[in-house]
């Protein structure tokens, strides 16, 4: 089987999963016990915390461990917005987003809250000046991602932070999902009031996520005991903790050097592609070269998968979370500028494993397909 879909999730790396299985054998005492075994997890998760904060290299930052990036992603945005609900206030985020901060805004809109949605300027850039504008003193949150999980398109998360600190009220949340560990960031994390990572994109496990803070922002929206400050109340799974802590670091590794060997992949395989007049190639000015998303002009996304499939090739159609949702991808609908062609995409991402010789066959059976 050849992989093509990373953006959607890795596979989990041994070490991580022995690791799992370890601190799952050794710790399983609550970690909010006050004897020595509880203690001693709780230690663990002190030192997870510190592992992340070190490899982002933020200070003054809490970490809270959640069940992936959509949760992370719902804490960030209903526990910034939340203490607002009676006296709702202006947030700011794009029509890209991923559908765990997008259906957020929509149901805080619904709640009256005053959304302002980003798209694309004239240039294909994302619309800073629209930003800008938008933002006054009474705005509380911009939530923008670091790189797109349908098309690859990277935003300017560096301007975005000078425009935003303007605003010492307003908090800037990224979704970092695709980001962190593929692209090393020209902007500072600590310069981030939140950031989401998810750990099964990183080679760890699922139902493995963590949202980075900071600590003097309130999140509290959830009821119960006073684990993980009091934010996600309930048993502290350690095992989980250590391994997303664990799974962030080897992440860290050579981004650089993982970054290049990719882009020559996806050089080559543009260059394949790029001349096939049945295909549109959604590439954005400023792109990752993780994420190649293609568009026929009279195929299915879901044929062409399935067709892949049938010779041994994995790629994704739209985003992972929405091929099987009956509405059209957001993302494809204000790139590709029309509301019919996004169900004709699919989407092929790659890694610093892919090779030459399973691009060549993805290239021949894409060039089959596309002149049947
Ligand atoms: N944000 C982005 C940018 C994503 O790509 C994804 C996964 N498709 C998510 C959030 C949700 O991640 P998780 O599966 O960890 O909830």
């Amino acid at each position: 089987m050849i992989y093509f879909d990373y953006t959607a999730t890795t596979k989990p790396k041994d070490d991580l999963v022995k690791l799992h299985q370890k601190i799952t054998n050794e710790y399983w005492y609550n970690t909010e016990s006050l004897y020595a075994l509880g203690v001693k997890g709780n230690n663990l998760l002190q030192k997870s915390v510190n592992v992340i904060c070190d490899t982002l290299k933020v200070n003054h930052k809490k970490v809270l461990f959640t069940s992936g990036a959509t949760e992370a992603n719902n804490t960030a945005i209903y526990g910034v917005c939340h203490p607002y609900f009676s006296n709702p206030k202006q947030i700011i985020t794009t029509v890209f987003e991923h559908a765990s901060v997008l259906k957020v805004f929509k149901d805080l809109e619904k709640r009256g809250f005053k959304v302002t949605y980003l798209r694309y300027d004239d240039h294909g850039n994302l619309d800073l000046n629209a930003l800008a504008k938008a933002l006054t003193n009474e705005t509380i949150l911009v939530s923008i991602m670091w790189i797109n999980n349908i098309t690859g398109a990277v935003f300017p998360i560096k301007e975005i932070i000078n425009i935003v600190k303007k605003y010492p009220r307003c908090k800037l949340h990224v979704d970092a999902v695709q980001g962190f560990g593929k692209i090393v960031p020209d902007f500072a994390f600590n310069d981030l009031d939140l950031i989401t990572l998810s750990g099964h994109k990183l080679n760890g496990l699922k139902g493995t996520g963590a949202l980075i803070y900071n600590e003097r922002i309130n999140l509290c929206f959830m009821q119960g005991g006073h684990q993980q400050n009091g934010i996600r109340p309930g048993t502290v799974d350690l095992a989980g903790a250590v391994v997303m802590a664990k799974a962030i670091n080897l992440a860290s590794v050579d981004i650089q050097e993982k970054y290049l060997n990719v882009c020559q992949k996806y050089e080559y395989l543009v260059n394949a592609l790029k001349n096939e007049l049945y295909l549109i190639l959604n590439i954005n000015k400023h792109q990752s070269p993780y994420i190649l998303s293609i568009t026929f002009k009279q195929i299915k996304g879901e044929t062409v998968l399935h067709f892949l499939e049938n010779s041994g090739i994995i790629v994704g159609t739209g985003s992972a979370c929405n091929s099987k949702a009956k509405e059209q991808e957001n993302t494809l609908i204000y790139t590709l500028k029309d509301q019919n062609l996004p169900i004709n995409t699919i989407r092929i991402s790659l890694s610093d494993e892919t090779t030459f010789e399973e691009l060549d066959l993805l290239i021949t059976k894409i060039k089959e397909i596309g002149t049947k």
